[in-house]
């Protein structure tokens, strides 16, 4: 049998594993296993096993082929992975999925089945406002809601228009409906992209200076909408309430108002792990403060293609100013990576577009190409394979509260699982973007599979 054959034949297996699961999670015999394979648990570098079994909707236990086969039943689903890679379900820990599907013609249907085809298990909801949660509640009783969904409640809008604290009259980082959760309360420290206009963003003085005279036509001259008081304030108002929060900062000016007003805030707030959006402009005096102030920075790496679209706005030899993807790693404990999508570039809604991305100097995944100019990454700025993966699955997990239910594979987690064409970690460079996701799996369920690779019905 060609290896194609055997792993059309094993994958057609798996789609009996659409039912509900069976078998309890206390029970030694597993409902799915996958073997056969290349499994990253990305817990630690080098933590690799060739065979996880299911129980249910968790994670039963990894091992050797052998150790895992052994755990196998009369009604469990055995699927030979032929050689492809299994890791950890993606998490987006920045993205208006349910929000803005529309604004790219995508019903919510359409953008569930799109992230998931792209192996995104989780995803954060960057913008929530008033009316919406509800709303969201009645989509997940439906079963609507397929891709576990983090709600960020907005203090403010995108214009900086306040919406303020109604979100009090929510619980926070709990459950609200299946799939659905309340993760902390979004706020916008400068404006961001309003109706029509064009963004309105801030550098602070040390950059304003540099901009070219096209980069200086697309950045107006507004400030952070907050001092840092005022802003410590609203962190603190949240962290009374138990709610993390999350700030919307792509300027540098922004990104230090940010992290001042969270050293201000208090030590409570910086229990809840409070999230720094965006970070594009970050200068050499900020990087020490993330970790400073319990911050974890999420950056959108295909995303930042767009500043490239702002023609020349800085010189080159500032470049290290913008996407510093690689300062942020180095100086950070959790570093973790979102799509901000439908916003920003086509193709940016793939963890392996952004894989690709963040590894490569060139920047030239397919996401990117469709955005010009889209100009090469300093090379200081790339990070490894690995720290780009715990990007997206581990430390991403860890900013939305998840760390102990997501985000590495180990027994007793929820089996969010993606089954790659290849291993990441060992794939050269300039292949990354053509990985493909042949499986993807929630609550030890399978949710999307390749068309391509298990014929239809
Ligand atoms: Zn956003």
């Amino acid at each position: 049998m060609t290896r194609a054959n055997r792993l059309i034949l094993i994958l057609c297996g798996a789609c009996l594993f659409l039912a509900p699961p069976l078998v309890a999670c206390a029970s030694r015999t597993a409902s799915l296993i996958l073997y056969d394979g290349t499994v990253i648990a990305m817990t630690a570098e080098g933590e690799i096993y060739t065979a996880i079994a299911v129980a249910g909707d968790r994670i039963l236990a990894l091992g050797t082929d052998e150790e895992i086969l052994a755990l196998a039943g009369p009604e469990t689903h055995v699927v030979d992975l032929a050689g492809r890679t299994v890791l950890p379900g993606f998490i987006d820990g920045h993205a208006h999925l349910l929000r803005d599907c529309g604004r790219v013609g995508l019903s919510v249907a359409q953008a569930q089945e799109l992230a998931l085809s792209y192996g995104v298990t989780s995803a954060a909801e960057m913008v929530v406002e008033p009316g919406d949660v509800e709303r969201y509640v009645a989509l997940a009783q439906a079963g609507r809601i397929r891709a576990r969904t983090h709600l960020f409640l907005a203090y403010n809008g995108l214009c900086g228009n306040v919406y303020g604290p109604w979100y009090k009259a929510y619980s926070p980082l709990v459950e609200i409906a299946p799939r659905l959760s309340i993760a902390g309360v979004k706020v916008f420290v400068e404006r961001s992209t309003c109706g029509e206009e064009r963004p309105k963003i801030s550098f602070g003085d040390l950059l304003r200076p540099l901009l070219s005279p096209a980069g200086a036509a697309w950045y107006g001259d507004d400030h952070p909408l907050f001092s840092e008081d005022d802003l410590a304030a609203i962190v603190r108002e949240a962290a009374d309430a138990g709610f993390p929060v999350a700030m919307h900062a792509i300027g540098d000016a922004a990104v230090e108002t940010a992290l001042y007003a969270l050293r201000l805030a208090g030590e409570r707030a910086a229990a809840l792990r409070p999230l720094v959006l965006h970070n594009l402009f970050v200068r050499d005096d900020l990087l020490p403060l993330y970790d400073e102030v319990g911050a974890t920075p999420v950056v959108e790496p295909v995303n930042a293609c767009f500043v490239d679209t702002y023609g020349g706005m800085l010189p080159l030899e500032y470049a290290d100013v913008v996407r510093r993807w690689g300062d942020l790693a180095a100086s950070t404990t959790h570093l973790a990576a979102g799509s901000d999508w439908p916003w920003g570039a086509p193709g940016s809604l793939s963890p392996v577009f952004r894989l690709a991305n963040l590894v490569s100097a060139t920047n030239e995944s397919p996401s990117c190409a469709s955005w010009e100019p889209c100009a090469p990454l300093s090379p200081h700025q790339v990070v490894s394979a690995w720290r780009a993966l715990r990007m997206m699955t581990a430390d991403a997990a860890y900013a939305l509260h998840e760390e102990d239910e997501l985000g590495t594979l180990a027994a007793g987690k929820l089996a969010d699982l993606v089954v790659l064409s290849e291993n990441p970690l060992t794939t050269p460079v300039a292949e990354l973007a053509q990985l493909h996701v042949l499986m993807t799996l929630v609550d030890g369920r399978v949710e999307w599979q390749d068309a391509s690779v298990v014929p239809a019905g």
